[in-house]
């Protein structure tokens, strides 16, 4: 499976199409214009869009 960035027209890699599968952002643009998966989990009080997107930039 192959997708590319909504922002910068790049392909997003394959290790962060599998931890965010759901994304069309590259995790630099994610990291600039912010995470477009909306995934809420209550309680916790961490952003977990933030948490999934970190775990991809640090995958990729
Ligand atoms: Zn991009």
């Amino acid at each position: 499976m192959e997708r590319k960035c909504e922002f910068c027209g790049e392909q997003i890699p394959q290790e962060r199409l599998e931890a965010l599968p759901n994304t069309r952002r590259c995790v630099k643009c994610a990291q600039k214009n912010g995470s477009d998966i909306r995934v809420k989990q209550v309680g916790t009080g961490m952003d977990i869009d933030t948490y999934k997107d970190l775990l991809g930039a640090i995958r990729s």
